[in-house]
C-alpha cells in the first residue's frame, strides 16, 4: 500500500548504485507482426517495471509534455492509455495525466482527453496556475521554486517524457520535464532568465545593424522599440559571428552562458524529485519522432533521426544518460533541419545543433544526488 506523504520530511536520499538498470525498447521491428512493434514491446516493459511498488494505493501523476498548437511529434496517445490501464491494474487509488496549467486545455485537440486516454487530465497548478507549493532555493536570481500543488500532493510521478532537441539547453528529455512542467508559469520565467552568454554595450553600439545581419540562426535581434539589439538565446549557438562582424566591439561571448539555466533545471528537478517518496517514481523517455525543437513551440519538423525506442528507470540520471548517448553519434537526417541551421562543433548531436552541452544536466543531476550516469542495458524485445 502507499505510504502516507505526510512523513516527508525524514526523507533520505537514494543511495547510489555503481549502475542503475535501463530498460529499453527498440523502436526496430524484426518481424512484421503486431507483437513485434513499440506498443507491444511497451507493454512487456511495463510488466517488468515495479509498478505495484510506485502506484498500489496512491494518487499516481502522470506527467507528460502535451505539446502546442498544431504540434504532432509528442507522445501518441495509444502510448499513455497502455500505461493508465497498467496503473489502475497495479492498484492506483486515483490517476491523472497532467501539463502545465496553461497548456492542457487546448491538448484535446491532439487527442489528449479522458476518453482516449481512460484518465482525465489536469494542471499540474489547478486551472489557473495558483495552485503551488514555494519551496526557498539560492541560486543566481533564483529565490525559490514553486512546485505544481497536483504534483506535490501526489503520491507517485510516472514521468513520461519525450526526448527532443532544445534550443535553451540541448536537449529536453525526463530532467526538463519536471523542471519546467511541474512548476508554475513564474518559476518558468525565472529559470529562462538565468540563460545568458552574450554581453552586449550598447554605450559602443553605432546601430549598423550588422549583427543582426551576421546571425544566421535569427538569435541577433533588433528591438526597433528599444532601439538596441536583444539576443534570444533559445537560437544561438555561440557561433561568434556576431562579435566578428561588430565594427566597434560591442559584443563580447562571455564562456557558459547556457550553463546557468542547465543548473536551474537540475535544482528544479531536484525540488519536484524531492517531494515523493523512495521507490514511487518512474521515468519513461520516448526517443520517438526526435526533432530539432521542444513540443511547446508547434513547430514539428521532420524526425532528425530514425526512432531508437523506448527509455525506462527508476533513476533520473541513468535513463538521460542513456537517452543522451543512443542519440550521440546521429546524423540528422535529410530535410531534417530547418533554414539557416547548420551544424557547429560539440560531442552530441544536440550539441552540434544548437551549440550547448546536453550533457551539463546529467553532470548536474549527479552532483545532487539525483542518480548515477552509470547504467546497464536491458532490451525488451
Ligand atoms: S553568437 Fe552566433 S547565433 Fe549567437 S547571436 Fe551571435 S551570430 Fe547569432
Ligand atoms: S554590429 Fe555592433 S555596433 Fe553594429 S548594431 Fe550590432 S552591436 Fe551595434
Amino acid at each position: 500500500m502507499a505510504t502516507s506523504k505526510t512523513a516527508q520530511t525524514t526523507k533520505k536520499r537514494r543511495v547510489r548504485k555503481p549502475a542503475a538498470e535501463v530498460l529499453f525498447a527498440p523502436a526496430a521491428v524484426a518481424r512484421l507482426e503486431a507483437k513485434a512493434t513499440l506498443p507491444a514491446k511497451f507493454q512487456r516493459m511495463l510488466a517488468r517495471l515495479p509498478m505495484k511498488r510506485v502506484c498500489d494505493g496512491g494518487t499516481v501523476a502522470v506527467k507528460m509534455h502535451v505539446g502546442g498548437g498544431i504540434g504532432f511529434t509528442t507522445i501518441p496517445p495509444l502510448f499513455i492509455r497502455l500505461l493508465i490501464e497498467k496503473i489502475k491494474a497495479a492498484g492506483a487509488k486515483r490517476v491523472f495525466v497532467t501539463d502545465g496549467s496553461l497548456t492542457v486545455d487546448a491538448a484535446t485537440a491532439r487527442g489528449y482527453t479522458t476518453e482516449v486516454l481512460g484518465a482525465p487530465l489536469v494542471g499540474a497548478a489547478g486551472v489557473d496556475d495558483t495552485f503551488r507549493y514555494k519551496h526557498k532555493v539560492r541560486y543566481k536570481t533564483l529565490r525559490s521554486i514553486d512546485v505544481a500543488g497536483n504534483i506535490e500532493d501526489a503520491d507517485a510521478l510516472i514521468n513520461l517524457s519525450h526526448f527532443k532537441g532544445h534550443g535553451d539547453c540541448g536537449y529536453g528529455g525526463a530532467c526538463k520535464n519536471l523542471a519546467m512542467g511541474c512548476v508554475t508559469q513564474e518559476t518558468r520565467g525565472r529559470l529562462h532568465q538565468l540563460e545568458g552568454g552574450l554581453k552586449y554595450n550598447e554605450n559602443l553600439c553605432i546601430k549598423c545593424r550588422k549583427c543582426v545581419e551576421a546571425c544566421t540562426r535569427g538569435a541577433a535581434r533588433w528591438n526597433d522599440e528599444r532601439d538596441r539589439l536583444e539576443i534570444f538565446y533559445h537560437h544561438c549557438v555561440y557561433c561568434r559571428h556576431c562579435v566578428l562582424a561588430c565594427p566597434t566591439g560591442a559584443i563580447k561571448i562571455i564562456g557558459g552562458g547556457f550553463i546557468p539555466f542547465q543548473h536551474g533545471l537540475a535544482l528544479a528537478t531536484k525540488e519536484v524529485l524531492g517531494t515523493f517518496d523512495k521507490g514511487r517514481v518512474l521515468h519513461i523517455n520516448f526517443l520517438t519522432q526526435i526533432t530539432v525543437y521542444c513540443d511547446c513551440w508547434e513547430f514539428s519538423t521532420p524526425a532528425l533521426i530514425p526512432d531508437v525506442g523506448i527509455l525506462a528507470s527508476e533513476d533520473i540520471v541513468a535513463v538521460e544518460s542513456a537517452s543522451l548517448d543512443l542519440t550521440r553519434d546521429g546524423q540528422p537526417l535529410p530535410g531534417s533541419l530547418p533554414p539557416g541551421h547548420k551544424l557547429v562543433e560539440g560531442r552530441h548531436m544536440f550539441e552540434r545543433l544548437h551549440g550547448k552541452d546536453p550533457y551539463i544536466q546529467i553532470q548536474r543531476m549527479e552532483a545532487a544526488r539525483l542518480g548515477t550516469p552509470n547504467y546497464r542495458l536491458r532490451k525488451v524485445n
